[in-house]
């Protein structure tokens, strides 16, 4: 997705000392001015692209698991086998190079041939439809075609734009560092090849389990062999009256959202934004970047205390003030009229607008309304099975038993919703494909990255290790003894390390 990627290390082609690279070792190389990484697992030597699919993570920088590597940054995951991209967010495949190994050196040879997909004509049900086409409806439709499903597969949305890279909205592309053709997944004909229909401007309005069909905005009815559900989630919003004055309010959400929020800031010089969330802070960032004068107005004692705890938070808190953000914390506000934004210690703010980030609410209608079980959450099995057969679903409105605890947990993350859509895919095709996935989220804020594994609602220790202020520290959240969650500031293979130990029930 970015600017074609430079090159380091040896040219592989010219043989590497085979001792150069222990067992389980890697190298960032080179081939015909390629990037490509080397890696030595299980006795067996691998070549494949080493940048990463997403957003360009250095995969030498990863680890290696078995026969795959994850990427640092946002921890997607490859074949080294096959260059196959086997775990989001990574998006497409990775070119594959042969390796020989002659004497006491190994050499990259020619491409490798790409490998056959799954075997085609895997049976399943004659029809899947997809309610949603963003992170977990988009990732349900490409692992189905990934898997050889061959029958009628389409995906609804009313939003024009879907299915696009949401994370980035909040991010580069708010702050003019990321051009708008890096906000779609893939080009339209990478659908159109698969034979994945997406069916744009155009709302489910109601599910009828008993009759397998869907109810369309336009009256329509369509039945379904398997139907996953995607909605996702949409932004809460304030009381109309607080909407209605002058500056004018903004949420973000949609791809729309972030070019009003840009077409807003073009002869802005001050913006207020209400809540410090993730997204609040982020569009701060943002807004920072593009040189407004930001109010970060919130009830918090300390941003983002709540999810990372009072450290980080004012770890996080600093960095905004260093970069410019007022914060005007334990603070609400009270009107918005009048070309101001009063808040509830009477303090008045004059911004060209306000961009509002208190949270989300999940778009449960269309399941509530089919009769699914819900319980703050579309409930679902470990396969991603709602209560109603044939029903599954996916991403910011399912909640899921998660096997480390046991509990049911429902989470707001990009990369948890992607692998959701895959398991659903998987579950549909009977593939026995149970959702275990350790969740993972990433933020950023200015030039400070902050990944999360794990999941932590309460804890009753925090431990740090290395230095918060120094931006390089792990801090795990522990209850009784146990790690529930690792958040790191540059300590990426650390993350990595702790998601695979979670995984494998090691912390
Ligand atoms: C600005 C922003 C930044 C973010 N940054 C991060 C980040 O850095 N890291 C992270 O982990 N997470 C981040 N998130 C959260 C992440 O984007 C979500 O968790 C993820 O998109 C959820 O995926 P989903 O498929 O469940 O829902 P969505 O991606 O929201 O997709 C749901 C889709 O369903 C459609 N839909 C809704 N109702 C209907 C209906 N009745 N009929 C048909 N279609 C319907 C919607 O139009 C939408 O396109 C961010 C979110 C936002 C808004």
């Amino acid at each position: 997705m970015s600017d074609e990627p430079t090159v380091s290390g040896p040219d592989l082609t010219a043989g590497i000392p085979i001792v150069q690279v222990p067992e389980g070792g890697m190298l960032a190389g080179h081939v015909s001015g390629k990037p490509v990484l080397l890696a030595r697992s299980g006795g067996e030597w691998f070549a494949v692209g080493a940048v990463c699919s997403h957003y360009s993570g250095p995969l030498p920088e990863g680890i290696l698991v078995g026969d795959t590597v994850r990427c640092p940054w946002h921890h997607g995951c490859f074949s080294l086998r096959t260059g196959q991209a086997l775990r989001p967010p990574a998006l497409n495949d990775l070119s594959c190079w042969r390796v020989e190994q002659r004497g006491d050196k190994v050499y990259v040879a020619g491409k490798a041939q790409k490998p056959e997909r799954a075997a085609s004509g895997r049976r399943g049900p004659d029809s899947v439809l997809i309610v949603g086409a963003g992170a977990a409806g988009d990732s349900a439709a490409e692992t189905l075609r990934r898997e050889g499903y061959e029958g009628s597969l389409t995906l609804y949305d009313p939003d024009p734009d879907a299915p696009y890279d949401r994370p980035n909205l909040s991010k580069d592309y708010l702050a003019g560092t990321a051009s708008e053709d890096w906000i779609p997944l893939h080009p339209l004909e990478f659908y159109q090849e698969r034979g994945i229909s997406i069916v744009r401007d155009r709302r489910v309005m109601a599910v009828e389990p008993k009759a397998r069909r869907i109810r369309l905005d336009d009256g329509q009815t369509r039945e379904y062999g398997a139907l996953i559900l995607a909605t996702g989630a949409t932004p809460v919003r304030l009381p109309a009256e607080m909407e209605r004055g002058s500056p004018p309010v903004l949420y973000l959400r949609t791809f729309a959202d972030s070019k009003a929020i840009i077409a807003a800031a073009a002869n802005a010089k001050c913006a207020v934004i209400l809540g410090a969330s993730f997204i609040g802070l982020e569009v701060a960032a943002s807004l920072r970047a593009r040189k407004l004068e930001v109010h970060v107005v919130a009830p918090d004692a300390r941003p983002l205390a709540r999810i990372m705890g009072t450290e980080l938070g004012g770890f996080i808190q600093k960095l905004h003030e260093e970069n410019g953000v007022v914060f005007h914390l334990q603070q609400k506000a009270r009107e918005i009229a009048g070309g101001a934004v009063t808040l509830e210690n009477g303090e008045r703010l004059e911004p060209d607008f306000v961009v509002v980030g208190i949270g989300v609410r999940p778009n449960l209608e269309l399941a509530e309304r089919a009769g699914l079980t819900i319980d703050r959450g579309v409930l679902v099995d470990e396969r991603l099975q709602t209560s109603a057969p044939g029903i599954y679903a996916a991403g910011d409105i399912a909640r899921w038993p998660q096997p480390r605890t046991g509990e049911p947990i429902r989470v707001e993350h990009w990369v948890v919703a992607q692998r959701q859509g895959q398991a659903a895919a998987r579950s549909i095709l009977d593939l026995d494909q149970r959702f275990d996935a350790v969740p993972f989220f990433w933020s950023q804020h200015y030039d400070v990255p902050i990944n999360y594994v794990g999941h932590a609602e309460r804890w009753d220790s925090i431990e740090v290790d290395g230095s918060i202020e120094a931006r390089d520290c792990a801090v795990r959240f522990k209850r009784g003894g146990r790690t529930l969650a690792v958040a790191t500031i540059y300590r990426d293979r650390q993350s990595l390390e702790a998601e695979l130990a979670m995984e494998q029930a090691m912390i």
